[in-house]
């Protein structure tokens, strides 16, 4: 009886789809209404996600190569995975002469990232945004551990933790 009642919930479900999709299909087919289906990958040149889309966590840098991230480690501190290291080196400041902490390297394991947004959200100087880049696939499991801070940059000068 059981096995009836399955066979008849199977062909049930299938029917419910195939409604919907061949609904879409008519309407869209005898009223000329825009599909709204995305042909992704033939469209990556124009392809824009959403504002709100959770590619990965990267480092805003402006013109001049600088970014806002003083190494303060909120971030890789928030981080419930272990997906962010902090290397840090001591910077003599030239205009007091004291020595004070500063990022050496912003490391991002975004093989380990579960996009929660917790680093984001720690970070005092919002440093650290979504982008919205998707195309992570690789056969080098390597090139998914990355270096937020770009070569050579350096902290926009007053930006404080
Ligand atoms: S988004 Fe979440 S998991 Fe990813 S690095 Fe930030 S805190 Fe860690
Ligand atoms: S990204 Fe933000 S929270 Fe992380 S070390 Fe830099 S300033 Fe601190």
């Amino acid at each position: 009886m059981s096995y009836l009642s399955d066979i008849t919930g199977g062909i049930k479900s299938l029917l419910g789809g195939m409604t919907v999709t061949g609904k879409y299909f008519f309407i869209n087919f005898f009223t000329r209404k825009e599909v709204i289906t995305e042909e992704y990958p033939d469209n990556m040149d124009t392809l824009k996600m959403y504002d709100r889309f959770r590619g990965e966590v990267v480092m805003w840098h402006n013109e001049n190569n600088e970014h806002k991230c003083t190494g303060c480690s909120s971030c890789e501190r928030a981080c419930p995975n272990g997906a962010i290291e902090i290397i840090w080196k001591k910077e003599v400041n030239p205009e007091t002469g004291k020595a004070k902490r500063a990022i050496d390297k912003h490391i991002y394991h975004l093989g380990m990232c579960t996009m929660c947004g917790l680093c984001i959200e720690a970070c005092p100087t919002d440093a650290i945004e979504w982008g919205q880049d998707f195309h992570h696939t690789t056969y080098d499991r390597t090139q998914l551990t990355k270096v937020l801070n770009k070569p050579g940059s350096k902290v926009i000068s007053g930006t404080k933790e």
